[in-house]
């Protein structure tokens, strides 16, 4: 019997740093067993004018409408193998709100990922910039991007949290304990009613590690906050990539359930144990 848990973060070749064809994701996720696969490429750089939007950070604007259509069509194709489910990563840039709102409003997501790439205009996951962090003292820089990531979930506009705490990616590390921080951070996404997502693809990053980090995860399941499950696949044999190292993590923690999302609403669904092989 299959498990039946979800991949609700995967890239496709559209954003223009993923590879490989919508159907090979699709194939790689009835392989893997799940559920349910959801597409959640980068919306367009939609804070920007177009001539200022990096072609290799998210797709251009033309692009969305295919996208959605492209996700549609994997829908019916592999509508008796797998559930596939609409989603978009959507910057939180703050500032651009109301621009956000239209965009997401005109279409019928099954849920929206709101993530923080970028502190003021630096996209500080980009391996391009990483000179951008002897900038910072990076405690600060901590509290920064954390501060950045509660007022994303209180714009009400995200389903998702996405990689709550993607500012350890290239393995600098805060110097000061960060508990307080995770607890109020945790309460800011319970207090928002959003999900966070717990993001294996950490561990095929520096810093080695699932987003977000146990402790943080911790305080989110003390304040009641929901999970999901994302690899953040780029590329076709990354989806289910080590979702039993997270289903590990989050029952190391107190979870025993996940949500999956159907048009914007919730439902919980039991925390199944996975084979431990999910990143071939
Ligand atoms: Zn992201
Ligand atoms: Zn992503």
């Amino acid at each position: 019997m299959p498990t039946a848990l979800v991949d609700y973060h995967v890239h496709t070749a559209r954003c223009g740093h993923a590879t490989g064809a919508m159907e090979r994701y699709v194939e790689h996720a009835i392989e893997a067993g799940l559920s349910e696969l959801g597409f959640s490429d980068h919306l367009f750089m939609y804070w920007l004018p177009p001539d200022r939007r990096d072609p290799e950070l998210g797709m251009a604007e033309w692009e969305h409408d295919f996208y959605i259509e492209d996700v549609e069509r994997c829908r019916a194709r592999y509508a008796s193998d797998i559930t596939i489910r609409l989603s978009t990563e959507a910057d939180f840039i703050p500032g651009h709100e109301r621009e956000l709102e239209s965009i997401l409003r005109a279409h019928d997501w099954d849920y929206v990922i709101g993530s923080v790439h970028f502190i003021g205009e630096w996209g500080f996951d980009d391996s391009r910039n990483l000179t951008g962090f002897l900038d910072w003292d990076i405690d600060a820089l901590y509290a920064q991007y954390f501060e950045l990531v509660g007022a994303s979930a209180e714009t009400g506009l995200f389903d998702t949290i996405g990689h709550a705490d993607l500012v350890k990616k290239f393995a600098h590390r805060p110097l000061t304990d960060q508990c307080e921080a995770y607890t109020r951070l945790a309460a800011r996404f319970a207090a928002a009613g959003v999900c966070v997502e717990v993001n294996t693809a950490g561990l095929r990053k520096p810093v080695g590690e699932i987003y977000p980090h146990p402790d943080l995860l911790r305080a989110c399941h003390a304040a009641g906050v929901p999970v999901t499950l994302g690899s953040d696949a780029h590329a076709p044999n990354e989806v289910a990539a080590d979702l039993a190292a997270a289903t590990e993590l989050m029952r190391g923690v107190g979870y025993d359930a996940f949500v999956r999302y159907a048009r914007r609403e919730r439902k919980k669904s039991p925390l199944v144990t996975m084979e431990r092989e999910g990143s071939r």
